[in-house]
């Protein structure tokens, strides 16, 4: 029984790791940010709210995301565990998250924080490409998919998002800076987060994160 939270800077690669997570230990991997983007995708109502911010780089409001969690949460296949990616992103989010599992009396078994410093992050968000259809990630340098501009796994389009323009960037890691960092002393101060150095290359990565999380 695993339930985790991802944490870090943009660009730390949590997108990468949550889709090696979810295979290893089989729980729904819940990020926040693809919601978003499915939305935007399908024209919904919350898609043309959450766009607006997201463009700029800025957080959708709380209001927006804390029932939209809630919600997953309560879904039959989180029953054995889950992966929040991108989400909580605010000191609100997280006291709403303790709130929720309280009530549930379940408790998160690691938050996990990935972290970089700022001159790495912004070269990798620079280059970064994302598959349209299946959500792959890539890189222009790092990890280029074997065809340029088609996905590996699922032939689909690979495009940059918008929020990955150098102007957004700058100000996703202000947004960053200000409201989600705080959340690392959330956590330090109820005592499950484990800090791993997210520069020492995808496959340590993982393999720290396994070693810690266990089987
Ligand atoms: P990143 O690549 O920085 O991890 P995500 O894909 O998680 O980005 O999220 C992209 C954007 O979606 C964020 O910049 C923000 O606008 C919005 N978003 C995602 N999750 C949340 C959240 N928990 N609270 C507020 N906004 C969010
Ligand atoms: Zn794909």
């Amino acid at each position: 029984m695993c339930r985790l939270v991802l944490l870090g800077p943009p660009g730390a690669g949590k997108g990468t790791q949550a889709v090696k997570i979810v295979e290893e230990y089989q729980i729904p991997h819940i990020s926040t940010g693809d919601i978003f983007r499915m939305n935007i995708k399908e024209g919904t109502a919350l898609g043309k709210k959450a766009k607006e911010f997201m463009d700029k780089g800025e957080l959708v409001p709380d209001s927006l995301v804390v029932d939209l969690v809630r919600d997953r949460l309560e879904a039959e296949d989180c029953k054995n565990g889950f992966l929040l990616d991108g989400f909580p992103r605010t000191v609100y989010q997280a006291e709403e998250l303790d709130k929720y599992l309280s009530e549930k009396n379940l408790n998160l078994t690691k938050v996990i924080d990935i972290y970089a410093g700022e001159d790495v992050l912004f070269e990798r968000m620079i280059g970064r490409r994302v598959c349209k259809n299946c959500g792959a990630p890539y890189h222009i340098k790092n990890m280029p998919p074997k065809k340029e501009g088609i996905c590996d796994r699922c032939g689909g389009e690979v495009y940059q998002r918008a929020d990955d323009t150098e102007e957004t960037v700058k100000n996703r890691f202000e947004v960053y800076n200000k409201q989600t960092k705080p959340l690392v002393e959330y956590y330090e101060n109820a005592g499950n987060i484990v800090h791993i150095d997210g520069t020492i290359g995808l496959e340590n990565v993982f393999a720290s994160i396994v070693r810690i999380v266990g089987a």
